[in-house]
């Protein structure tokens, strides 16, 4: 009963993705979640490379039928000056739409569609311990507090934050990033501002701390997820409480605090740091690490699903490979092809918190093709060669910021 081909730890996007894709193709496939849905998640805004994913996991239908708030870019805000970038005016081909969604609510429907699809679902079960032998065991944590051993051929670690193999096989490698923390919550937004687009995510930047920025993210009826970005060291400065500090510096974005004059805030406010992670390898004997069980860089191109989901569809290909008999290589075939959308993420990410994807953001004589082939990543296509802000990120980037700053100084 306790065994199976694949076990995967965690139910998130990644997860369920990946069960769904392996009980599809036949495959005995156990999820252990320890949470129980629905419960809160961050990770709201999704980017359209993700509808692809969860068009192949055969979940797109439940999705769409959901109803969550529909999405088709993002606007940038800087002191007054605003750039939007509509996804359906990308250079790769693909959805140019998605949905900005309650996790708590998303989750749970991925998690019903997976078992709806053949995966076995168990929740309030906590991964304690993992071993190698020719298969994997697994001492598990049940509901009733009880230990008990769990055995597959293969597992999956798809715990997110809970990094459950990264920490039990001292996998974990520190993140290039520094310290940053989030402070965020769910408002009632009551924004009455015709302006507003409620289709697109808004990423403000601190009129004085260009490092610092917010996201206002709008679902449906009425409410949006408000939150905040910076170093560590800045919200030390500036005291205790989140919920005060939350407001303090909404205050202090004029956008922001016109747009949100009337809000409820109505809900805890949450906060999470050292959020950013990576590990030394994203597979070894009988395991592979999916989303953000492996590296996680950063929020603020609201890229962690889609990558989540991107390695669950890579992963269980290697998989349903080598459970047919096939020689897979999975450096080759799975953590090198994962890293490249992550590569060109990271280079997206540096470059924002350095200001100089602020300046291409934001330059005024911008080419339309450019603005296209940055869109496509912004719209989460970082695995598309064929757009050179994906082949040579950091190069692109470098070599388009300093023409940007030439045009317009600082
Ligand atoms: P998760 O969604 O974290 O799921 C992991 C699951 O594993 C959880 O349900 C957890 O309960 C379970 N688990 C943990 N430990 C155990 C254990 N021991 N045993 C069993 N189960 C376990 N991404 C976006 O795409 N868009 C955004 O707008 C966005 N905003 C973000 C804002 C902030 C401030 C941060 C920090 C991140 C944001 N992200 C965003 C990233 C996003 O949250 C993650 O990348 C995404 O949820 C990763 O999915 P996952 O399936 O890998 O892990």
């Amino acid at each position: 009963m306790n065994s199976s081909d694949v076990l995967i730890i965690g139910a998130g996007p990644a997860g369920t993705v990946a069960g769904a894709l392996l009980a599809r193709a036949g495959r005995s496939v156990t999820v252990l979640e320890r949470a129980k849905f629905p419960r809160f998640s961050i990770g709201e805004s999704l980017l359209p490379q993700s509808m692809v994913f969860l068009e192949q996991a055969h979940m797109l239908q439940a999705v769409v039928e959901a109803g969550y708030q529909y999405k088709n870019g993002a606007v940038f805000i800087r002191r007054g000056e605003q750039s939007t970038f509509d996804f359906r005016d990308k250079f790769s081909s693909g959805w140019g739409t998605t949905y900005q969604v309650v996790r708590a609510d998303f989750d749970d429907l991925l998690a019903r569609e997976a078992a709806r699809m053949g995966a076995r679902l168990l929740f309030e079960h906590e991964i304690l311990s993992f071993q190698w032998d020719t298969q994997a065991t697994l001492q598990v944590r049940t509901p009733d507090g009880a230990t008990t051993p769990f055995h597959a051929r293969f597992v999956l670690d798809a715990s997110g934050f809970g990094r459950v193999l990264p920490r039990l096989l001292d996998l974990e490698r520190p993140s290039g990033f520094p310290l940053r923390r989030s402070i965020f919550t769910h408002v009632a937004d009551r924004i009455d501002a015709p302006e507003h687009d409620r289709d697109k995510i808004v990423i403000a930047v601190h009129p004085r701390h260009h490092d610092v920025w917010y996201w206002l993210i709008p679902f449906k009826n009425g409410r949006s997820s408000v939150g905040v970005v910076a170093r560590d060291e800045f919200f030390g400065a500036r005291g205790a409480d989140a919920a005060v500090v939350l407001k303090q510096l909404l205050q202090e974005e004029s956008a922001l605090c016109h747009l949100l004059r009337h809000a409820g805030f109505d809900t805890p406010v949450r906060e999470i740091r050292g959020y950013a992670a990576d590990v030394k390898r994203l597979w070894g004997p009988g395991f592979a690490l999916l989303g953000n069980a492996g590296e996680f860089l950063d929020p603020v191109f609201s890229s962690g699903v889609t990558i989540a989901m991107k390695s669950a569809v890579l992963a269980t290909n290697v998989l349903l490979r080598r459970f047919a008999g096939e020689t897979v290589d999975w450096e080759a075939d799975y953590e090198r092809p994962l890293r490249k959308g992550v590569d060109t993420f990271r280079a997206f990410v540096e470059a924002w918190y350095d200001g100089r994807f602020q300046d291409i953001v934001f330059a005024t004589n911008q080419q339309p093709r450019i603005r296209q082939l940055i869109a496509s990543v912004l719209a989460g296509y970082a695995w598309d060669t064929d757009n050179p802000y994906v082949e040579s990120p950091a190069r692109r980037i470098a070599a388009l910021a300093k023409s940007c700053r030439v045009q317009q100084p600082r």
